[in-house]
């Protein structure tokens, strides 16, 4: 296994022909990171200084902690726990990096340079040894018509921000004394679009807020307002267990949230939006909307939809694919990464292997055995391989011929998925390519090093009325007395400085005291 995985290294190396440049303390080679995100922050604070002269690049001064986004539509916390300035983390152990507020408009990657504007459309080159793009994933709008229009996405702070503007102007529209009480059921119905994670954390926080502050605020409209989430599938939260789901179906019937299941969004209009059922195509239906939030699922961004055109390999992808080691794929030159949303780790095939694995088996008899005692090394090239990634015990099979191993590799290979669009995902892999950066200094050691393999450590949600459900690797929570200590402890110790762990602690004794604001 050790001379195929040598075979396969040396491989990728001699398909990189250029001069291998030799680092020196004067001549630091430029690693420009594209984003200020969680891939890109990450990076960005591991990254060594010393060794690498590194540019973050993002049209974003700051990073946006967004798991706690959700808590800014209702205010129970402030922007200041949310975000961190990317001035606060160029200086490390007397070495310093470098900030530029741009946004790259296009990736000359055959010339090792990117082209950026600043906020007055000017525009400019950028040149690169490394090229680190972490620009993330947009919502997906689904080219559904009036959602880019009329309807108000969960991000980043404007976002939010907007969100909040909305609502409280449809409250104040809804006491004015020439309000009709239909026109004010329109304005104060709250509907959120997509039962995914985002969008159940949202629906849960506008309950919070509308059950306690806005119920002793407004109590003169409170009865006119009403909160809806509607989800194509049949399931809120799919990608947690049925359990989580049902149990956050019935904690938002308890809130008054109007949760409408295998029901997708086809069309909105300034004043109404539509859906129809998944199960019935001719069961179609209308309903006025206030403030109207669309949380749907991920889509690509612009630059990286005209990378994929450039690169003759991945013309066809919808997402940039990347190798194992997290270099985008069909880049020669092998010096340029993606992490986080907007790729997709596509490893080589262990199926167009067979016959070489069989050789440096050297065994009599072919197994899953086998294959599961050399599971780590091999997870080095193939990370479909790992014991992280394939069950061997549950796909256990006894002696296979050469065509029989052909099949079970191949079923390897298609189980192989590439870690989810999440914050914890996007942290690893900046963790685990800064690390490759500062302990492989030339490129072709960086070509050596071991598959990326994500470790999952669990989901959570914030589900409103202080219940919290957790998906985690041994264990289940669905609410309960804890549950939302729990929630509180994860993320005051994942939040980046003790500035947003000091304004975290303070912003929740204000909401317990004094109540959410209502200020925009
Ligand atoms: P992002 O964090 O989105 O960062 C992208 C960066 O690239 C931004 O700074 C942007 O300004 C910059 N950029 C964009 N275009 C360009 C360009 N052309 N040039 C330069 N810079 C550019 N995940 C979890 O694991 N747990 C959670 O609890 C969780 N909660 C979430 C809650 C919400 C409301 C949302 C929206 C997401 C949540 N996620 C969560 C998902 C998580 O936020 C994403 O997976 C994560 O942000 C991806 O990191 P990223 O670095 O790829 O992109
Ligand atoms: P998602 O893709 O997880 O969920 C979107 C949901 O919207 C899907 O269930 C889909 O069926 C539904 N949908 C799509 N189009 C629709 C339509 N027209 N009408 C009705 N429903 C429609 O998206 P998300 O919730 O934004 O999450 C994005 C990523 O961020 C995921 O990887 C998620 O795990 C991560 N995230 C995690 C957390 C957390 O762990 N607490 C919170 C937020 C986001």
């Amino acid at each position: 296994i050790s001379n195929l995985i040598r075979k396969i290294r040396n491989f990728q190396e001699n398909k990189w022909n250029n001069e291998i440049k030799k680092i020196n303390s004067k001549n630091k080679e430029k690693v420009v990171i594209l984003g200020s995100g969680w891939g890109g922050m990450h990076f960005l604070i591991n990254i060594d200084f010393k060794k690498y002269d590194v540019t973050l690049i993002s049209p974003r001064n700051y990073f946006t902690f967004t798991p706690l986004l959700p808590c800014l539509c209702s205010g129970t916390l402030s922007i200041n726990v949310c975000t961190e300035s990317v001035r606060n983390f160029l200086k490390k152990n007397g070495s310093v990096g470098n900030y530029l507020q741009l946004e790259c408009t296009d990736i000359i990657y055959k010339d090792n340079y990117i082209t950026c504007k600043d906020n007055d459309n000017n525009e400019m080159k950028i040149n690169y040894d490394y090229l680190i793009i972490a620009v993330g994933a947009k919502t997906n709008s689904f080219n559904i018509k009036g959602v880019d229009k009329f309807a108000f996405y969960v991000k980043d702070i404007d976002d939010v921000l907007k969100i909040r503007r909305k609502f409280f102007e449809n409250l104040e529209k809804s006491t004015l004394p020439n309000t009709t009480n239909e026109e004010k059921k329109n304005l104060l119905h709250i509907v959120i679009v997509g039962g995914g994670p985002t969008g159940v954390e949202v629906a849960g926080e506008f309950a919070d807020f509308v059950n306690r502050e806005v119920k002793q605020n407004y109590e003169d409209i409170f009865n006119f307002i009403s909160i809806s989430i509607i989800e194509g599938g049949k399931n809120l939260l799919p990608t947690f267990t049925q359990n989580i789901s049902d149990f956050t179906k019935y904690n938002f019937r308890n809130l008054n949230i109007n949760v409408l299941t295998n029901y997708y969004v086809t069309e909105v209009n300034e004043n109404y939006f539509y859906i129809q059922s998944s199960i019935d195509k001719s069961d179609k239906k209308k309903f006025p909307y206030g403030v109207l939030i669309w949380a749907s699922g991920l889509a690509q961004t612009t630059l990286v939809n005209n990378l994929l055109k450039k690169i003759p390999q991945q013309v066809n992808n919808k997402i940039l694919n990347v190798d194992s080691q997290l270099k985008v794929i069909g880049v020669e030159s092998n010096n340029v990464y993606a992490i986080g949303d907007c790729k997709k780790i596509f490893p080589l095939q262990l199926q167009k292997y067979t016959s070489e694995l069989i050789d440096s088996l050297h065994c009599s008899k072919l197994t899953s055995d086998t294959l599961k005692s050399k599971s780590e090394e091999l997870s080095e090239v193939f990370p479909q391989a790992s014991k992280y990634k394939w069950d061997y015990d549950k796909n256990k099979k006894g002696e296979m011929n050469e065509q029989e191993f052909h099949e079970y590799l191949c079923k390897m290979d298609e189980n192989y998925k590439s870690p989810a669009p999440t914050a914890q995902n996007a942290k690893q892999e900046a963790y685990y390519l800064s690390n490759v950066f500062n302990n492989f200094l030339t490129r072709d050691k960086k070509l050596t090093v071991p598959s990326f393999i994500e470790k999952w450590k669990g989901s959570l949600a914030y589900i409103g009325n202080h219940q919290v459900v957790a998906h985690l690797p041994f264990y289940e929570i669905k609410g309960g007395f804890l549950s939302f200590t729990f929630w509180k402890a994860v993320y005051i110790q994942l939040l980046m400085t003790w500035k947003s762990r000091a304004t975290f602690f303070f912003d929740c004794i204000r909401t317990k005291l004094y109540g959410r604001p209502f200020i925009k």
